[in-house]
């Protein structure tokens, strides 16, 4: 027997299980070990031997390699042909370190990108798929992967079906299964067995892994999980995701690439210069000639490419993904933290974003009269208080549809409370028929010498904008239908006023002057309905067919407070430059109302663009209407895609919020989707690049500065990595071309840096403080910039500054050694002061790089780790000029304790001098202005 074909009772039977509590905790257990984690088997990731050997493929790696065969050539002709085994043991040391460098640096990079992915990892276990599942006779929501066979599932529109399940009770369950089918069109599901061989896509009573609800609602019994689904026998292995490099570490590829070229270029030149310079002083060529020469090529070829960078880079987008998640914001892939920072749009729904998504029903209008409703919460206590003094004709018949027409639920908990399950809107009506002392469970227990019967659901969607239940009262079927005032206005006969129906013409004044005094208070409105029918059309009737010819009831007003920290995050964000779009499903008048509460607009005349209006509009239209509308009315999921293009083709970059199904394809075409962790449904959260997990929209403003933030850090050791770059190449550069001749001891040919030491440089007193950039905090005016222009490169605006100040500390590298060599120093001194004169200079120019402005509009202490690594780097950086053991190694060697006293504090110089002038300069051009007095850019 398979499911479908079985009654529901016998697979419940045969799963041993129970529809009203599901299996046991301990049972599930037991289930999980046997059958294994609700998963399909993916292919085994590459050994970590195999990931570290990759590591070493890197270009900078092999021309470290070449530089070791080199040294080994080197000393092998110093060790038999020149007899010579001092020189050739130098030779042999600098091979070695160079190794352990290689060594160390792959382990460090594999070691880095482990802890990234591991990182990642449980990033992305937090956005991973859950099921809603019945365990001992409670609902809960587990990860996907715990479900077993014999588990209770209940799913709604916009859930995935997370295992194979057979129906046991739907309510207009409909499915897309075109992963198994190819079939496009949703499946309408029921619950009734079916016979033998009944192909997949016509098994309407079972529900498949990987599916989504696309309408209605439904429970059912999992039958199958992970490998044992129609999806899990046709599923191949998955492929280990293959790490995808985001357009920063892209462009830093290509910069790389670019710089290994230019660094071929400079080594043959330099190659060939200091060839002629041996020639010149010897008369002839010699290898001993050719070997030195190539160290100096090789110091540079080391010293044209930021060779940390790339590892750097690759932590610190880790370190901001994790940063952003402990603010609520979950990201999914490392792209999306450098496009957050550029974000120029952000469109966001209202309800449960803007607004606290906690309702209640204030007032309504019902059968011509209108009403308050006190008290607020849950709690069933507050007065109905009519408007005007008098008789008044009662509402009980608008309070019985808005009470039965209705998916949520109150229920107490342990300790008293009363806790909302289901719809905020319907929880609102719920409490509303409390009040007035009706509950729907009591009434169709019977227990109120009531008659009624819930047949059919018929659930909300929010392009249909309405629910409807069919019931059945005694004999009498009717439809209750409730929804938006204006859709279901368009669908009605007639108005119950004063307990008799007048006809639409006669009463819609009086209901649309209604609606819009609640909504210009801000409330959501929310019309009930009813309509008398035959048992046929109950039974059988299409949603189409029953929701006409309604009679109105009356009107709910509901509030729905904004968050009250949303209005400062606008405020915020307009200064950042950053537009905020309301866009809701609500009524025009509510959605003004409350974006005027929160700033979004400032005009109590602001344009509302309304569903319908823009299905009006040409896609040209709305290009050039959207950059000055700011809030969006009643519109369908489907519009939402094209105010995200309309305002992509103004080159904006666009981050949209999403909660329901028909969401996804407008958060897939933002530059940045964003779905709601708590009430947003699975396919959404999958849609996303960043998932709220407290659904505020605060939430999306510290990410976006969070995205700022991270990219403003990249930016600022990349200034820092490239300017020692640049320096250490000009110092280089400058002994091959201007020491011509032998200064003092030192001959012509020798460099200014040796290889080993260009390469401390770069992997220690370079690399640790760049890293500990990355956990810079932002600078205090961040958030009153303009946002980033995307299409710009990320060095755009540096290169000027990169270069004057790698010039100098260059040129100060280079005098330094020139200077040392003048006074009769050795050449391991000279190039020891060059050494540390380039360190010094590295480090007091980290302090300059951390700002996009000077050295003094930062307090340079506010960074603690940055200011631990410049600690390190320092003495361990004067640490090896001093011990033998790295004298032999590194060719360094001591210096005196004046010199020491001079290449700690005399390389500060230059940055101070240039941050001092360019300080001055912008005091007198631009004063730095206080955030809070700058003004809002203006965008339209
Ligand atoms: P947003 O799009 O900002 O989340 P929203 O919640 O108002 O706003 P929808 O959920 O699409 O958007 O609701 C649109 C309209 O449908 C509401 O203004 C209300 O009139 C009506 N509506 C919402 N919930 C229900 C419900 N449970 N039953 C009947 N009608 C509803």
């Amino acid at each position: 027997m398979t499911p479908y074909n079985e009654h529901k009772a016998d697979v419940l039977a045969r799963l041993a299980t129970s529809r009203q509590s599901g299996l046991t905790s301990e049972e599930a257990q037991a289930r999980l070990i046997q059958h294994g984690p609700n998963a399909l088997a993916a292919s085994k990731p590459l050994p970590a031997w195999r990931q570290f050997l990759a590591t070493l493929k890197e270009p900078l790696v092999i021309i470290l390699f070449i530089a070791v065969l080199l040294a080994w050539a080197s000393a092998g002709y110093d060790f038999f042909v020149r007899n010579d085994p001092s020189h050739g043991m130098a030779a042999v040391y600098e091979s070695i370190a160079i190794l352990l460098l290689i060594f160390v640096n792959a382990g460090l990079s594999f070691w880095q990108a482990k802890s990234a992915q591991k990182s990642l990892d449980a990033l992305k276990v937090m956005a991973d798929h859950h099921a809603k599942v019945l365990r001992d006779g409670d609902w809960l929501t587990v990860p996907a992967t715990e479900l077993v066979p014999g588990d209770i599932v209940s799913v709604k529109t916009g859930d995935f079906i997370e295992a194979d399940v057979r129906w046991l009770h739907v309510a207009e369950l409909q499915t897309n299964e075109a992963h198994l089918t190819g079939e496009a069109e949703p499946v309408q599901k029921q619950t009734h067995a079916l016979g033998a061989d009944v192909q997949i896509g016509d098994r309407t009573n079972m529900g498949f892994s990987g599916a989504t609800v696309t309408h209605g609602n439904g429970l059912g019994v999992v039958v199958a999980t992970g490998m044992q689904t129609e999806l899990g026998k046709i599923a191949t292995l998955l492929d280990q995701v293959k790490d995808k490099k985001t357009p920063i570490e892209r462009t830093i590829a290509r910069l790389t690439t670019k710089l290994m070229m230019v660094a071929m270029v400079i080594v043959a030149f330099t190659l060939l210069v200091e060839l002629f310079k041996a020639y010149q002083q010897t008369g002839s060529l010699s290898f001993a000639a050719l070997a030195e020469s190539l160290s100096t090529a090789i110091a540079l070829a080391v010293a044209a490419i930021p060779d940390a960078l790339p590892a750097v880079l690759s932590i610190v987008l880790t370190i901001g993904a994790t940063m952003l998640a402990k603010n609520n914001g979950l990201i999914k892939s490392l792209n999306s933290v450098e496009t957050l920072g550029a974000t120029s749009y952000i469109a966001s729904d209202k309800t449960g974003t803007l607004t606290k998504n906690e309702m209640t029903v204030t007032r309504f209008y019902a059968n011509g009269a209108s009403y308050v409703v006190e008290g607020d919460g849950y709690e069933p206590v507050g007065e109905i208080i009519p408007d005007d003094e008098g008789d008044t004709p009662g509402f009980s018949r608008f309070m019985l549809a808005s009470v039965l027409n209705n998916e949520a639920a109150i229920q107490t908990d342990d300790e008293g409370r009363s806790r909302p399950y289901g719809n905020p809107t319907d929880v609102a009506l719920v409490v509303m028929g409390h009040k007035f002392g009706i509950d729907r469970d009591t009434i169709l227990n019977k227990d109120q010498a009531l008659d009624i019967d819930i047949i059919r659901e018929l659930p909300f969607d929010s392009d249909r904008k309405m629910m409807s239940v069919v019931i059945k009262d005694g004999d009498q079927y009717q439809v209750l239908t409730k929804g938006a005032p204006d859709v279901i206005l368009a669908k009605t006969d007639a108005i119950l006023d004063h307990d008799q129906p007048i006809t639409l013409a006669a009463g819609q004044a009086a209901v649309e002057a209604q609606v819009n005094r609640f909504a210009e208070q801000a409330l959501r409105t929310l019309a009930v309905t009813l309509r008398d029918i035959d048992e046929d059309l109950a039974l059988h009737g299409s949603t189409g067919d029953l929701e006409q010819h309604l009679t109105l009831l009356g009107i709910a007003g509901i509030i729905d407070p904004p968050r009250p920290e949303v209005r400062q995050s606008v405020t915020t964000l307009h200064q950042a430059g950053i537009q905020v779009v309301m866009i809701t499903g609500d009524h025009a008048v509510t959605a003004r109302a409350i974006a005027l509460k929160l700033g979004i607009v400032t005009d109590p005349s602001a344009r509302v663009v309304e569903g319908k209006q823009l299905e009006a509009m040409t896609d040209d239209d709305l290009f050039r209407l959207a950059p000055s509308i700011r809030v969006y009315a009643r519109v369908s999921p489907e519009h939402k895609q094209r105010i995200v293009h309309a305002l992509q083709r103004h080159g904006e970059t666009v981050a949209m919020t999403g909660d329901g199904i028909n969401d996804a394809p407008a958060l897939r075409a933002a530059d940045i989707g964003i779905a709601m962790g708590i009430n947003g449904t699975e396919v959404t959260k999958d849609a996303a690049d960043l998932i709220l997990l407290d659904d505020k929209f605060t939430t999306i403003e510290r990410s976006v500065r969070a995205g700022r933030t991270i990219f403003g850090n990249i930016k600022n050791f990349m200034r820092h990595e490239l300017t020692t770059n640049v320096a250490e190449v000009l110092a280089l550069l400058f002994g091959v071309l201007l020491m011509t001749q032998p200064v003092g001891q030192v001959a012509a040919t020798t460099p200014t840096l040796t290889a080993l030491m260009v390469l401390w440089v770069n992997m220690i007193s370079d690399a640790l403080p760049s890293f500990a950039l990355g956990y810079d905090v932002p600078e205090a005016d961040l958030m009153n910039q303009p946002p980033r222009n995307v299409k710009q490169s990320i060095l755009h605006g540096m290169l000027g500054r990169i270069f004057l100040r790698g010039i100098v500390m260059g040129g100060l590298v280079y005098v330094a050694f020139i200077w040392a060599a003048s006074q009769g120093m050795s050449g391991a001194e000279a190039q020891t002061l060059a050494f540390l004169t380039l360190v010094f200079g590295q480090l007091w120019h980290v302090f300059d790089a951390r700002s996009t402005r000077t050295l003094f509009a930062r307090n340079p202490f506010e960074n603690h780790q940055l200011l631990l690594a410049v600690a390190f780097a320092a003495a361990a950086s004067l640490l090896v000029t001093i011990m033998p053991f790295f004298n032999e190694v590194m060719g360094t060697a001591p210096l005196s304790s004046t010199l020491y006293a001079a290449v700690v504090f005399i390389p500060a110089l230059p940055t101070f001098i240039l941050s001092g002038i360019k300080e001055l300069w912008l005091r007198w051009h631009r004063p730095p202005v206080a955030p809070e007095r700058q003004a809002a850019p203006e965008h339209d």
